[in-house]
């Protein structure tokens, strides 16, 4: 396992990370334990010594499940990192509760990285000053040990919330599909932030047979998830790649990557440059996923439409994005947009939104 030093902080990190976000479920949707653990630990043995984890992911299990799967282990060689969504206005009290929750599923006496969840500079306005109260007690109390945020923002609402200088950690989408973050990651590894990538293959985009990729970019990798990996960890700024893993083979691949690492070199980089350039030449449909345009009254979830639309339309995974934009529930899809015309003049990049999403749901819904 490839190590290195987590921006200013004391911790040396796994450079992969395990997202427990996607950890296996039974078909009632409840985690399946001996798995989950099973596949933590067997990452555990291998080096992997960052875990992240939310209050809500898997309705609570995933913490539940890393509480299970660290038994045994001696704590202080295991980084543990989890979130609040504080954009749900909870009180004081429900803060701690969460918090001590998150203590007794985790099985710890502590958590290293303690997040606020999903930020962007509209939510960060609203609660961050109860976010640093809290937080500020259990890092007196020794609860926690540091503070960090999420983020879905643009990158200048990410730079203005890295420069508040009150965080020591950030977890930010960046992959090959999704590079807008890069500014704010060069800027949070300067200022001595660590650095935590989600979606390093695309929340699954790229572990997928998108064998498009790895043709278009004629590299020799065995699979797209590790060229995905490779990509985001050759940028010097990003300190863990954080992968939601959900079975053995994906975490062996994983591993395998990160062990043998090494940078995609300067041809490779500049390959696949050119294909991402000559693919965004198709992109007619600019959407930052900002989210100004949301909610939408009717609960049509607009960037998510147009996410799943790029990615099938432009980079060729289709096969996946329609699994994705399928998994939505019915109001949140294209064709549940009424055309009532109340986000098109939030949206910075003014895209005409109702007749995009016209668009998008005949290419998923065949209504052409
Ligand atoms: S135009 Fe469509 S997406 Fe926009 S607010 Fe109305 S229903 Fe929602
Ligand atoms: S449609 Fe416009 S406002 Fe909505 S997420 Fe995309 S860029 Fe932002």
């Amino acid at each position: 396992m490839l190590y290195r030093r987590f921006g200013n902080t004391p911790y040396n990190v796994s450079r992969l990370g395990f997202g427990a976000m996607r950890l296996p479920v039974l078909p009632d949707g409840n985690v399946d334990f001996d798995k989950a653990v099973e596949i933590m630990r067997y990452a555990i043995e291998n080096g992997v010594n960052f875990i992240d984890s939310h209050h809500f992911y898997h309705n609570g299990q995933s913490e539940e499940a890393i509480g299970r799967a660290i038994k045994g282990f001696p704590r202080e060689k295991l980084i543990l990192q989890t979130k609040i969504g504080m954009y749900n206005n909870y009180t004081d009290k429900q803060c701690w509760e969460l918090l001590e929750n998150a203590l007794k599923k985790l099985n710890t006496d502590y958590i290293d990285f303690y997040l606020t969840h999903s930020l962007n500079w509209d939510t960060y306005t609203k609660y961050n000053r109860q976010f640093m109260q809290f937080t500020q007690k259990a890092l007196d109390q020794k609860l926690i040990r540091y503070r960090g945020f999420s983020v879905h923002d643009n990158v200048e609402n990410m730079k203005k919330i890295i420069q508040t200088g009150q965080f020591q950690a950030m977890t930010v989408q960046y992959n090959l599909l999704y590079r807008d973050s890069e500014q704010a990651i060069e800027l949070a590894h300067q200022k001595g932030m660590g650095v935590v990538v989600m979606g390093p293959v695309g929340g699954g985009t790229f572990g997928y047979p998108g064998e498009e990729l790895l043709s278009w970019a004629g590299l020799k990798q065995k699979s797209t998830a590790s060229i995905a990996i490779r990509f985001v960890l050759s940028n010097s700024n990003v300190d863990i790649a954080l992968s939601g893993m959900s079975t053995l083979d994906q975490v062996i691949d994983n591993i395998n990557t990160v062990s043998n690492f090494t940078p995609l070199d300067k041809e490779d980089i500049k390959k696949l440059d050119e294909i991402f350039e000559s693919r965004k030449k198709l992109l007619n449909l600019y959407c930052t996923g900002c989210r100004y345009c949301m909610p939408c009254p009717n609960n049509v979830n607009i960037p998510s439409n147009f996410h799943w639309y790029n990615v099938a339309n432009v980079y060729g995974v289709r096969k996946r994005a329609e699994e994705k934009y399928f998994s939505m529930k019915p109001e949140e899809r294209a064709s549940s947009c009424i055309a009532c015309g109340k986000c098109v003049e939030k949206c910075p990049q003014k895209i005409q939104i109702p007749e995009k999403l016209k668009e998008v749901a005949d290419y998923f819904e065949d209504k052409k």
